[in-house]
């Protein structure tokens, strides 16, 4: 099932056609024009022979729902025919991916280089988990390419990278440490959540392994939660089998949602990421904030090689309030169209500090050693219209200036809680 777009016809198909139509150009049972969801645990055989060249994949077919199940089979062709990928393996979360992914390729003795910026679970298992398998981690600091070639250098089994970064937004030069990474054999696995397959193919720079969490922007209405990777048949053989064993299978109900999920992804995510330069450009302006994060705007480090690498600069934007958490406390409650949550990428708007957010599994010390400050704000842009979002934000910003007046006590007090300034 699993098929590069050359053989499904979409070749010359743009983005905004794929995502529709990738992995769905298949005759449903009922002439049913949707992916059925097929909820069985078992597939049942009265041929026993067959059944045998079924298990042993001989023949084409299903045998049972952790190995491989139809609609997640669907779901898999899709995310190939939008990175362009051989094949896909699909999981219960992002994190089952990233864990999975590191599982299959690291064992004891080999060594991984990364950078201090990832997702705070992927940071985890860096710092946790594979310590203790005897994996031997080497973080670099994000911007310092020097640094990062030369760990490569010393040595290394398999080079993991995540750009833009959670959520600091920082950019790293996917081609250019591919090239290190080749010089020394080193499997390179790329974490593709916050571009999203719209922005970045991290494949075709020379990337072996690509991840998704589909928990984001893939499925993109915050209700379901589910990882995806990518890859050669060959690679992916091995972490299917891993996920085989393990067992953090995607169940079809999920897989069904991400797949109607992607139907609009290219929709979404335009106007996703206008919204999100418009707010980023007015952050910059707002005396209140110390610094903006957007590899959008021109004087972002690595703008240059975003604009190389990247096709639009996303919907994720981070800035750090003057006055640290304490005026975080004062801004977030007072916006309208905002959940004040954990997740990212959906229709919604969602403002969330780091420290109740991406970095919520790591204390105050490890937060500071990664250079995030208390006063790091994570913006997710939904599909809101742009000046409702920026007039929304502008009244937010006039109560906290407001309210940080020497006799504003009263006022300060009036703040509500987030959910029922949201409604
Ligand atoms: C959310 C996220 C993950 C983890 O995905 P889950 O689906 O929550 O397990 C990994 N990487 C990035 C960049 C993320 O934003």
């Amino acid at each position: 099932m699993n098929k590069k777009p050359e053989s499904t016809g979409l070749h010359s198909a743009g983005t905004g056609t794929r995502v529709v139509w990738g992995g769905e150009q298949v005759k449903h049972p009922y002439n049913a024009t949707q992916t059925p969801i097929v909820a069985s645990a078992a597939y049942g055989y009265d041929d026993i022979d067959q059944w045998y060249d079924v298990a042993l994949g001989k023949a084409p077919g299903f045998i049972y729902s952790r190995m491989s199940n139809p609609t997640v089979e669907v779901l898999e062709a899709k995310l190939c025919a939008l990175e362009n990928a051989e094949s896909a393996v699909a999981f219960s979360s992002g994190m089952a991916a990233i864990s999975s992914v590191l599982y299959s390729f690291l064992q004891h003795g080999q060594r991984v280089v990364s950078t201090k910026d990832s997702y705070g679970g992927t940071n985890k298992i860096f710092e946790e988990f594979l310590p203790r398998m005897g994996v031997a981690v080497t973080l670099c600091e994000t911007f310092d390419h020097q640094q990062i070639e030369r760990e490569i250098a010393k040595g290394c089994d398999v080079l993991y990278l995540e750009t833009p970064t959670n959520p600091t937004l920082k950019i790293v030069d996917i081609q250019r440490l591919v090239a290190a990474a080749k010089q020394v054999g080193a499997l390179v696995v790329a974490d593709n959540t916050f571009a999203t397959p719209l922005n970045q193919n991290p494949l075709a720079l020379g990337v072996d392994v690509v991840i998704h969490s589909a928990t984001k922007f893939l499925s993109g209405h915050g209700d379901v939660l589910g990882g995806l990777v990518c890859g050669s048949e060959t690679l992916m053989a091995q972490v299917r089998h891993y996920r085989e064993i393990n067992g953090a299978a995607l169940d079809p109900f999920s897989a069904y949602l991400i797949i109607r999920g992607i139907k609009t992804l290219a929709l979404r995510v335009r106007q996703q990421q206008h919204s999100a330069r418009a707010l980023a450009e007015f952050l910059g302006s707002e005396p209140l904030v110390e610094s903006v994060n957007y590899p959008g705007l021109p004087n972002h480090p690595n703008h240059a090689v975003a604009c190389a690498q990247m096709r639009g600069f996303g919907a994720i934007v981070s800035f750090v309030l003057v006055g640290g958490m304490d005026t975080v406390k004062l801004l977030l409650p007072r916006l309208r169209y905002a959940h004040c949550a954990g997740n990212l990428g959906a229709v919604e708007t969602i403002y969330g500090p780091a420290r109740t957010t991406s970095h919520v599994e790591n204390t105050l010390e490890e937060r500071l050693a990664l250079g995030i400050s208390e006063g790091l704000v994570r913006v997710s842009v939904g599909i809101e219209d742009t000046d409702d979002l920026l007039a929304d934000l502008k009244q937010a910003f006039a109560w906290v200036r407001r309210s940080l007046q020497p006799d504003a006590a009263v006022q300060t007090s009036l703040a509500e809680p987030c959910v029922e300034a949201a409604n």
